[in-house]
């Protein structure tokens, strides 16, 4: 049970710990052991929502002093038992001598950390020190593998370093806006709404919308592409040659910003754009008359999301979209330029933290041989300590559990039993780990069920915390209301786990200090945060990178000076061609599945699942079909239907749209084994990835879909309270107050 000193006022405010956008919040009110009356509003002059925040962020109050909240380490001797509450010191003692044991014995790619954009900037940099720095293994990745890594891989082989070159002001400039992958008003809603606005009040901008499905952001565009699900490259390829055609390119900037044109017109001259636009299953005129708005503009702004990077060529598709901003000259100026969205609060400063498995702190990459010496030097390691090797990469980590060569792993602030693609593989996975450790601010999540040791973290509002979203902005919130029990700030957890391991290095006194070390870090690269020390963030709450000095105000935007961070400050254009998705349907698969989010919930449910307005907008999981495909198999929005692929089956009721085109269906991805065994999407999708980011093809795979005999409807319900308490008796929280968010 919940033991949670009574901290009241609450009174400050904090970044909202959901999507990339980055709100800063404003909370008023009271909190209680298992209730909190907390008015939480925007911050009027926030940069990134300007006084405004959607459902999930006004509703935050409801999702802290909850019943499932973990507040004591737990413990189990097998997977079959109960678990046990134990000290802190026994927890990371056990754990510690586990790791020792298992590196003694198989050596030390034998363990793994995988973290999560949920993760402060403190965390991940902590994270990356432990694993890299003194463990010496690579295996150190983070669940923004599976949003961002192809923006990432895009951004870096195109432009010479990560990072987007954008701000959100960018909106109120930009005469084209050009959103691909990414539905907007569901996923990042206050970023949309402030689109909206500008769209209102200069009628003028060109909204344009490329997605497969009418989503809720394609209902507001001038322009909706309707793409087959994999037809973005072949999509910005056809823009990329009509610009080419119409003599439209800004010849100044190639000539003197890009290398790699004459290679790319060479390439494009090959393709037709008939075929291309065949390829994309788009109409030509419609495509023309895009290339013709985006290479008559003054200022030209994309979105890219999820859409564009989970996928098997989805760096290719970040590269063809940065060309048709190189090609017209749209990026380095106000209101134009490629501008990825993220999904979680911190994914950004997981990124410059180096809690990827080919990064190291300071946007440097494990394949260096002078960034690793940089790192040694710094964190007082002997000359080649750091591996040389890309570790291994989320979904790497977990085929490799399952082949049994990896024996233990750390899973931090996400959830991979409901988010991670072919779910069947990952159940394996854990079952064979020899150790699986979970820290979570709350217990049961599907992948604490499957922990052997479970340490308490402290969310958001209970610790103090640095974060950057997804417009570079890096922002401090102060710690507002205290954990429940004895939980702990992620990064303390790791530091207590780095001294258990008998390392110097990880006594820090604050994360102010853990701050100012990893910020030292950053001096002279391309995400130079040197300029912006704990106490300025402190005291000015927020500031851009690059801040090289304290003096310097901070960086908005990049690359105004067109001078890039490549060997010759020169961008690249880089041919891409367009490739057929990995999985491709036939007779026995003959449904396309794409999956997404929905505006009420985030990610896996851990949080906004405990929000009865929340749940009462998107009540459960469904399938998404459009009228024609319904009509022939005589389904009606209700009715439960059976989903295949070649990994697994669920089932779930229809929806009968026309948001979905005919051959195609969606499912949203948030519902996990909580909420019905077996149901998650995920157990359909594909775990093939990306060559270059590594990605996964989540938002493409080959499922069949059939009506079902009446009598095994029932597999399809809520679960009754009994059940329900079923799954919560064994872990020692109080079921009644855990039925709420699944009996709704
Ligand atoms: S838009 Fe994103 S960051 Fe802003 S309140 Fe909503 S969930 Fe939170």
């Amino acid at each position: 049970m919940s033991s949670r000193s009574w901290s009241l006022p609450v009174k400050g405010e904090s970044i909202c710990p959901y999507c990339g956008v980055g709100c800063r919040l404003e909370l008023d009110g009271e909190l209680g052991p298992y209730s909190a009356s907390i008015k939480i509003r925007g911050v009027a002059d926030a940069p990134a929502n300007l006084g405004k925040i959607c459902a999930k962020g006004s509703l935050l109050g409801e999702t802290i002093a909850t019943p499932d909240r973990l507040d004591h380490p737990m413990m189990r001797s097998s997977r079959g038992e109960t678990f046990r509450p134990a000290t802190w010191d026994t927890a990371i003692n056990k754990v510690a001598g586990r790791f020792r044991e298992i590196i003694a014995k198989h050596g030390p790619d034998a363990v793994a950390f995988y973290g999560s954009g949920q993760l402060d900037t403190e965390a991940a940099y902590l994270a990356c020190k432990l694993f890299k720095g003194h463990l010496h293994t690579n295996n150190t990745d983070s669940n923004s593998r599976l949003c961002m890594a192809s923006a990432v891989a895009g951004y870096r082989s195109s432009l010479g370093s990560d990072g987007p070159p954008n701000c959100y002001d960018d909106i109120e400039i930009a005469d084209v806006v050009f959103i691909i992958g990414s539905n907007m008003a569901e996923a990042h809603p206050v970023t949309f709404d402030r689109l909206k606005a500008a769209k209102a009040a200069r009628p003028g901008m060109t909204i344009i919308v490329v997605d497969p499905r009418k989503t809720a952001t394609a209902k507001i565009a001038d322009i909706h592409l309707p793409i087959r699900p994999g037809g973005d490259i072949a999509l910005l390829n056809a823009l990329c040659r009509l610009i080419i055609d119409f003599d439209m390119c800004d010849e100044g900037f190639i000539a003197h910003h890009t290398n790699g044109i004459a290679a790319l017109k060479e390439y494009l001259a090959e393709e037709k754009v008939s075929a291309l636009c065949a390829a994309a299953g788009l109409d030509q005129t419609q495509v023309e008359r895009v290339a013709r708005r985006i290479s008559r503009t003054q200022t030209f702004l994309s979105f890219y999301c999820m859409g564009m990077g989970q996928s098997t060529v989805g760096t290719w598709k970040c590269n063809s979209l940065i060309n048709l901003h190189l090609l017209t000259g749209q990026i380095g100026k106000p209101g134009a330029g490629p501008f990825s969205l993220t999904g979680q609060p911190n994914a950004m400063g997981g990124r410059e933290a180096g809690l990827l498995a080919h990064q190291l702190p300071g946007y440097r990459f494990v394949d260096d041989a002078g960034h690793r010496r940089e790192l040694e030097r710094a964190w007082k390691q002997p000359e080649g300590s750091i591996q040389p090797k890309m570790g291994l990469t989320a979904v790497e980590m977990f085929r490799s559990l399952e082949k049994g060569q990896l024996k233990a792993i750390w899973i931090a602030a996400t959830n991979p039993m409901v988010s991670l693609p072919d779910l069947h593989l990952v159940k394996r996975a854990l079952e064979r780990a020899e150790l699986v450790v979970v820290s979570d601010a709350y217990h049961p999540t599907e992948t604490t069920l499957a922990a052997d040791v479970l340490f308490p973290a402290a969310q958001w509002g209970e610790k103090e915390w640095t974060s950057t979203s997804s417009e570079r902005l890096v922002s401090f919130s102060p710690k507002l209301f205290d954990a429940p029990g004895v939980a702990l700030s992620d990064w303390q957890i790791l530091a207590r786990m780095g001294k258990a391991l008998g390392f110097s290095g990880f006594d820090f006194e604050n994360s102010a200090e853990v701050w100012e070390e990893f910020r030292a870090l950053t001096t002279g690269r391309p995400c130079d945060m040197t300029g912006i020390t704990a106490k300025r963030l402190r005291s000015d709450r927020h500031v851009y990178w690059p801040c090289p000095t304290e003096e310097h105000r901070g960086s908005p935007r990049r690359y105004l000076d067109h001078v890039f961070p490549t060997p010759d400050g020169r961008a690249r254009l880089l041919a891409r061609p367009h490739q057929v998705p990995r999985e491709l349907t036939d007779h026995e698969f003959p449904f396309i599945l794409t999956t997404g989010r929905l505006y009420a919930h985030w990610h896996t449910l851990t949080r906004t699942a405990k929000c009865e307005k929340l749940n009462r907008r998107d009540p459960g999981a469904y399938l998404e079909i459009h009228h024609d495909d319904a009509r022939k198999m005589d389904i009606a929005t209700g009715e439960v239907v059976q989903i295949s692929s070649r990994r697994g089956t669920i089932r779930l009721p229809a929806r009968v749209s026309e948001q979905v085109a005919p051959g195609q269906v969606f499912l949203p991805f948030h519902w996990g084994d909580l909420y019905g065994e077996g149901n998650a999407v995920n157990y359909l999708t594909i775990a093939a990835t990306d060559t270059i980011s590594k990605q996964p093809e989540l938002k493409f795979c080959a499922v069949a879909v059939e009506k079902i005999p009446a009598e095994l409807k029932v597999a399809v319900r809520t679960p009754t309270p009994a059940e329900v308490a079923q799954v919560f008796a064994q872990v020692q929280v109080s079921p009644a107050a855990l039925m709420d968010p699944v009996t709704r």
